[in-house]
Formats: C-alpha cells, structure tokens, sequence
C-alpha cells in the first residue's frame, strides 16, 4: 500500500460478489441467496454482469460498495478541490484546534526546491504565523490567514463506489492538477484491487 494514500477500510467484504447479488434482485424471481451464490461460483459471471450495468449507465448498484482512504499530506489546494464532491464524507485536521507546524511546509519546500524567492516566502510566512500566535498571542484560526495555500493537511474521505467513479474521472483527467491526480491515481490503484470490474474503465495507469 502507498504511503501517500492508506485504504482504511471497505464494504461490503467481497463488494463485487454483493453488488452483483443486490443487483440482480431487481429483474429475477429468485431470492438474493441464489445469486450471491454465485459469487462463489463464477466471478467471471459476476465481473461480466457488472460490465454490462456499468457500460449501460446503470451506476445505482455500485452505491452498495463503500471504501475510506486517509491521506496524510495533502495541499490546502487540493483538498479545497476534493471537498468540493459533495457526496463524499471528510474529515480535516482543523487548523483552529491545531496549530500548524513546520512539517506542514516540507511539500512546498520539495516542489519549489531551487526556487530561492519560494524558499524565503516560506521562511517569512511561517515566522510571521509564530509570531503572532506566540507573541501576540492571536488565536491559530486568525494567524494561519497569513499562511500559503500550499501548505498540507491531513485528511480521511470515504464515498460509495459510484461516486469515486465520479471522482476519478475528474480528478485522474489530465485537465485535473497534478497533486490531486497523482492522489486520485493512487486510490483509483487500491480500489482495482477490490473491486477491478467496477473501476477498470476509470481508472489511469500509473
Ligand atoms: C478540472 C476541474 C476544474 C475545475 N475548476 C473549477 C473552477 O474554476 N471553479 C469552481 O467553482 N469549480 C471548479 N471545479 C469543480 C467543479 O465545478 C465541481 O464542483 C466538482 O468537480 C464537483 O463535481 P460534481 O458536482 O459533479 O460532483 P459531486 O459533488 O461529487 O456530485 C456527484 C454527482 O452527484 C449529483 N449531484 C450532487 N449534488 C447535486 C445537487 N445538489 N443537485 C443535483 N445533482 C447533484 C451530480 O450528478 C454530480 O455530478 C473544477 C473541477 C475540475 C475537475
């Protein structure tokens, strides 16, 4: 697993096995044990069977699977981006309970490496937050407004299956910016693992 971006957990156990058992109940007389059955019977039928619902359009199925990531160290930038998907759940390290420390720059630091103005930006940006918090005494959700917006966080997002389709197919596109690409990469990598037949057409290689 990456370190960049750790799959807490999912649901349900064998997601494609239930997705495809759910599904079927809709247009079968049998009850939804027969076809769960058959999860361990032929994956191949059930892989094929949520093709063909993923290729018609027919995404309300795959709402039944459910993972969670932890990302810990993305930009404010970033993470401005990914909180825009409304149907995902997120949690932030708050920067009012927490005050920002210097590890939060290092991701600037190695991007901009070599960039000298960058370097005292930060160097000035980060003393200027000190001081106001340590010697003027201005609370930490004030002060951290004279921070960059590269600066990271931490964060956990969790969202059906159905809608980090949504959010790989924005966020992987080359349109999308680099850091949340390369993030989106990396879970769109962890859920093939789970669940291939529901994201191998989302999914970029790396
Ligand atoms: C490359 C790129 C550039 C962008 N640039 C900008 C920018 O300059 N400015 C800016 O403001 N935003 C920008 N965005 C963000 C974009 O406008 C969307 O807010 C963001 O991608 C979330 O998309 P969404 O609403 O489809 O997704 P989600 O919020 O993840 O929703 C998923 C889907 O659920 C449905 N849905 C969710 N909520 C509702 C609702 N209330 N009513 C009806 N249907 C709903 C829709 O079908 C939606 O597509 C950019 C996004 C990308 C990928």
């Amino acid at each position: 697993m990456s370190e960049r971006v750790q799959l807490l957990w999912y649901a349900p156990e064998d997601p494609e096995g239930w997705i495809y058992a759910i599904g079927r109940v809709s247009h079968s007389g049998e009850d939804i044990w027969w076809h769960r059955s058959w999860a361990g019977r032929s994956r191949v039928h059930v892989r094929d069977w949520i093709r063909r619902r993923v290729r018609e359009g027919h995404e309300s199925v795959l709402e039944f699977g459910y993972a969670v990531f932890y990302i810990p160290r993305i930009s404010r930038v970033a993470l401005a981006q990914i909180t825009r998907h409304r149907l995902a759940s997120f949690c932030v390290r708050s920067q009012r309970y927490t005050e920002v420390s210097r590890r939060d720059f290092e991701y600037l630091e190695e991007k901009f490496e070599g960039y000298d103005g960058v370097g005292d930006l930060l160097r000035e940006a980060w003393n200027v937050y000190v001081d106001l918090v340590e010697r003027c005494g201005v609370r930490s959700e004030e002060a951290r407004m004279v921070l960059p917006q590269g600066i990271t966080t931490q964060m956990v997002i969790g969202a059906n299956f159905r809608e980090w389709r949504h959010i790989l197919r924005l966020r992987t596109h080359e349109s999308a910016q680099e850091e949340i690409r390369e993030l989106m990469r990396e879970v769109g990598e962890e859920l093939m693992k789970i669940a291939p037949s529901v994201f191998e057409d989302v999914v970029v290689e790396g």
